[in-house]
């Protein structure tokens, strides 16, 4: 079919007759999202650091998808390829660019098919939302603490911690939604966003707990391209006073922010038999893995909490047979491994998005899928879930089959991969790549230096193979591969200099 939008003429024909043709049971949609939720921090995908029971009963409930992946890791871009099922370049949002929300969407397609449909918590697209009865966001990356929020009527404050709300907005959407619509609902949470800032309940839960290291929190970044040299995403160096908390929170001002910093440690001091002594060197950087990371598993734990809050209201309301529940984040972000914070880079612990989704009597409960996932497959999702065609624009494709626990014989074998914010946040260079189920090529392209990784022999990516003589062959073949993707999905550089326009960066209110 032909894009919808503006809807006249034959496209509403088509669309009347899309919507009489619909199953009468059209599931209710409701996707959770959080920001920057690695993986590897959750149970049901083996974390070492912490348990999360709610989301591992998402897991056994349904299906856990291990291998989806982000297709431009960083916030603003991931989610405007999850609204538009397009790649960045395709969408306008390839940095923090304000998302031109004029342009069709999967909630105006399941609003138009009559979805009743929402958006409420972290937006951060810089416009106004389009396609949703009902919305409610944050302005910009929004506060932990008695957030702000814009609606259509104005900017109000709700007190109390941003996940909490967030799920309470949430229950209520989905109570007072119309009896004879189904509903889409996305619920994205802030969290565990920087500045990483817990509940006090779920922070008691981590306070001097001792988080195991990643093997490769010392990473040396032998083998590799400058890249991972130069990014200032380094949990050693580039954590701020702020992030480690020795700090007050910028909006402390006058005596409350005198208040704060006469109990603060100017230093960070250990205590043992009664001799204290101030951290240095070593000591020091593995305090501040151990600190960066209470604050973030701290604030995870508060969203595996609501997400329990969630099923439980979907299943006493009598809606659990009905409702596809999806779990995912933005994109992945590193927990110390190769000694980082943050995201954007290729590699599997920014690249993988945690992807967990129960849907009664469609999916096998406790199944696991490992056919390649991308971002840009969400919206065909959801608008095939609803028994409604996917547009040829749209450049993913429904994930519905892999949820039976089929695999189509026509699947991808590899995935595209591209960021753009060079110089950006992080000084973490652009780059592009390929992954397949076995092997992973990145290209530094400013620089021309590439990477290399069997995935199967080194799943760490520590040894870049790029040079090695007797993988030339399997360069020559992913490069091919590289190249066609790119040009398969229209990718001619349009914005391979990408920057956000000057004051803009998705953080500011909606105009
Ligand atoms: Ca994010």
């Amino acid at each position: 079919m032909r894009t919808l939008f503006p809807l006249g003429g034959l496209a509403s024909l088509w669309l009347a007759a899309t919507v009489l043709a619909a199953p009468a049971s059209r599931p209710n949609i409701l996707f959770i999202m959080t920001d920057d939720h690695a993986a590897h921090a959750i149970g049901a995908y083996g974390s070492r650091v912490n348990q999360t029971p709610q989301l591992d009963r998402l897991a056994r409930e349904g299906m856990r998808l291990d291998r989806c992946f982000a297709t431009n890791s960083i916030c603003t871009p991931s989610r405007a390829t999850i609204l538009t099922g397009k790649y960045s370049h395709l969408n306008g949002v390839p940095v923090f660019n304000r998302f031109d929300g004029a342009q069709p969407n999967v909630a105006k397609y399941l609003q138009a098919a009559g979805y009743y449909t929402g958006m409420l918590g972290k937006w951060h697209l810089g416009s106004r939302p389009t396609g949703f009865d009902q919305w409610s966001i944050l302005p910009g990356q929004g506060a932990y603490f008695d957030p702000a929020f814009f609606t259509p009527e104005g900017r109000k404050v709700i007190k109390g911690y941003a996940t909490d709300i967030i799920t309470d907005l949430a229950i209520d959407f989905m109570k007072n939604r119309p009896a004879d619509r189904p509903f889409f609902l996305m619920c994205h949470h802030k969290a565990p966003h920087r500045p990483w800032e817990p509940d006090a309940k779920h922070q008691a839960m981590f306070a001097g707990k001792n988080i195991p290291e990643p093997e490769t929190l010392h990473d040396n970044y032998a083998t590799r391209s400058d890249a991972i040299r130069e990014c200032t995403q380094k949990v050693f160096q580039d954590l701020t006073r702020r992030d480690l908390k020795l700090e007050p929170p910028a909006e402390l001002k006058g005596p409350a922010r005198q208040a704060w910093l006469s109990t603060a440690p100017k230093e960070v001091e250990i205590e043992e038999n009664g001799k204290k002594t101030v951290l240095t060197g070593d000591a020091l950087n593995r305090w501040k893995y151990q600190r960066y990371l209470q604050d973030y598993l701290a604030c995870v734990q508060s969203v595996d909490d609501n997400v329990g809050r969630l099923l439980d209201w979907l299943d006493a309301a009598g809606l659990r047979e009905n409702t596809l529940v999806i779990y995912t984040s933005d994109q992945g972000f590193f927990l110390g491994d190769h000694g980082l914070f943050d995201k954007r880079f290729m590699y599997e612990e920014s690249l993988r998005m945690p992807f967990l989704v129960r849907w009664p009597g469609v999916i096998k409960p406790g199944s696991v899928q490992d056919a390649l996932a991308i971002n840009p497959d969400f919206a065909p999702t959801f608008l095939d879930a609803a028994g409604l065609p996917v547009p040829d624009d749209m450049q993913g494709r429904s994930l519905v089959a892999l949820f039976k626990g089929q695999r189509p014989a026509d699947w991808r074998e590899s995935i595209y991969y591209r960021y753009y914010h060079d110089p950006g946040h992080h000084n973490t260079r652009a780059h592009y790549g390929v992954r397949t189920a076995t092997h992973k090529l990145i290209c530094f392209w400013k620089t021309d230096q590439w990477e290399l990784y069997d995935l199967g022999r080194d799943p760490a990516e520590l040894h870049n193979l790029y040079a090695d003589p007797a993988q030339q062959p399997l360069v020559a073949k992913l490069k091919a591969e590289l190249f066609r993707l790119k040009k398969e999905l229209k990718d001619e550089d349009q914005f391979a200099h990408a920057q956000p326009p000057p004051g803009v960066d998705g953080m500011g209110p909606p105009p």
